[in-house]
């Protein structure tokens, strides 16, 4: 009876405690792993951020910034030089010192140039390439005109080197190109700026993203987790509760002081303490069924152990437990008991004239009789061959008397088989809590008032003194 459930849930799949637990760590280390994988994705993401920033936008900068530097530097020597030959005060050396410079500073600015064409070229690789690919562009065009310029200024010297002041036109020319020059290289400057703002901000708005996702997939796994073991705690432990309980009726009825319940204890877990519990349900409906039979055997025993088999009436076993208990019930309240003694007339006539078997008949006849006038609190035991006692609580004598004639008269009008009319004689007592321990003297004083009704002429009730 017990083994089947095992039976047919063996193939179907069972969250065992270490599954529920072992599941509980899975969730926990999916959560963790994507907490880990996000977190080194960003993070990775972010450094390329701040890398490209600052291995190529900084530089950058810092080269075009000197580019901007040697640019001024070169527009200041050729203002010297104009002012001064204007004024015809260059001596030669000036002029060769001022040429020097003038191919210095183009060198240095062509060199920062392809320095810097370099580093956009590098560019072409990151995130932004579109802009770098720009810079780039915008740097060749820088290169170019620089080598203009320079050739332009050049020629300038010269000709103020053979003594001829330069044509005032190209002289305008070659400084309007230079303002140009100087706007290309300003405009240069902005782009790389607001360009390193924009990705300062998008770092910035990184961050907080990968702060928020973090916390969230935090939050999260530490509630799935706590959701997760409270589900797999409260399953145990309800399941564990229903098994001593039922541990705890058994022993109880084991001990005689309980009952089992036999409805089947809901176990909705097939963790090992669910199938325990639900096995072992199953074996107390057992128990308790075996529990029931004993009971009810134990029943059917005491009856037969307690029942005049004859008659139905309750025996001598019976009456000296239930006169004991009556006694010490009577001697704690403030009620009466009494009892009612009788016998039956001339039966040996019965047993002679009819036979034994008759006479076995009038005495079933008479406990049926007198059953059906007594109280349900009433009880009637067969003491004798054809002696019987009423034991009446809560009734004084003269109420028990009361009830003895009812009896007697019962008896009296009924009509035997075979045997016609029957009578009976009946004594009154009651107990005397005053003076008395047991029954014993109240049925002593009402087995005299009965033989005082026999001898009176029988079929009559007599109440003891
Ligand atoms: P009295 O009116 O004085 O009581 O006269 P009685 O003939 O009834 O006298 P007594 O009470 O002494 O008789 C008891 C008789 O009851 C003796 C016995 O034969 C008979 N008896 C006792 N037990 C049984 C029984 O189980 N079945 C039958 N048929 N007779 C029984
Ligand atoms: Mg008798
Ligand atoms: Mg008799």
């Amino acid at each position: 009876m017990a083994t089947e459930p095992s039976i047919t849930s063996e193939n179907r799949f069972q969250w065992t405690i270490a599954r529920k637990i072992g599941g509980l760590a899975m969730v926990l280390i999916v959560f963790i792993l994507a907490l880990l994988l996000y977190s080194i994705v960003s993070l990775s993401e972010m450094q390329a951020e701040l890398k490209e920033i600052a291995e190529l936008d900084v530089p950058l900068m810092e080269l075009i910034n000197k580019i901007e530097i040697h640019q001024l530097e070169q527009q200041i020597t050729i203002d010297q030089l104009l002012r001064q030959s204007e004024r015809a005060e260059l001596t030669q050396n000036q002029e060769v010192a001022i040429k020097q410079r003038l191919h210095a500073h183009s060198e240095a600015l062509n060199q920062h140039i392809k320095e810097g064409i370099q580093l956009s070229e590098l560019g072409f690789q990151a995130e932004f390439r579109s802009l770098f690919e720009d810079i780039h562009t915008s740097l060749q065009g820088v290169q170019q005109e620089e080598g203009y310029l320079h050739s332009v200024w050049i020629g300038i010297i010269e000709k103020i080197d053979s003594g001829v002041y330069p044509d005032k036109q190209v002289v305008d020319d070659a400084l309007s190109e230079e303002i140009k020059f100087d706007k290309t290289i300003l405009t240069l400057i902005r782009k790389i700026e607001a360009f390193t703002e924009r990705e300062i901000d998008t770092l910035e708005k990184h961050n907080k993203i990968f702060f928020m996702v973090n916390s969230a997939l935090g939050i999260s796994g530490v509630l799935i987790g706590t959701i997760l073991s409270l589900i797999i705690i409260v399953g145990i432990r309800s399941n564990l509760f229903q098994l001593t309980q039922r541990v705890s009726e058994v022993t109880q009825a084991v001990a005689g002081t309980g009952s089992i319940s036999t409805g089947s204890v809901n176990i909705d877990s097939s963790d090992e303490i669910g199938k325990l519990a639900s096995e072992l349900s199953l074996m107390f409906n057992s128990v308790s069924e075996d529990f029931q039979k004993r009971d009810e055997l134990l029943r059917q025993l005491k009856q037969v152990a307690t029942t005049d088999k004859l008659t139905g009436a309750f025996n001598r076993l019976k009456w000296e437990e239930n006169q004991a208990l009556e006694v010490e019930r009577v001697k704690r309240s403030q009620d009466e008991l009494s009892l009612i003694f009788f016998d039956i007339d001339f039966f040996k006539k019965v047993n002679d004239t009819f036979g034994h078997d008759v006479g076995d008949l009038v005495l079933i006849e008479v406990v049926q009789k007198t059953k059906g006038n007594i109280r349900q609190t009433d009880s009637l035991y067969r003491t004798g061959g054809e002696e019987f006692i009423i034991l009446t609580p809560n009734t004084d004598q003269e109420q028990a008397g009361i009830l003895a004639n009812k009896v007697r008269q019962a008896i009296e009008k009924h009509d035997f088989e075979t045997v016609g009319r029957v009578t009976v004689s009946l004594g009154c007592a009651q107990f005397d809590k005053k003076n008395e321990d047991s029954t014993e003297q109240m049925l002593k004083r009402a087995d005299q008032a009965l033989y005082r009704a026999k001898e009176g002429g029988r079929n009559q009730v007599i109440i003891a003194d």
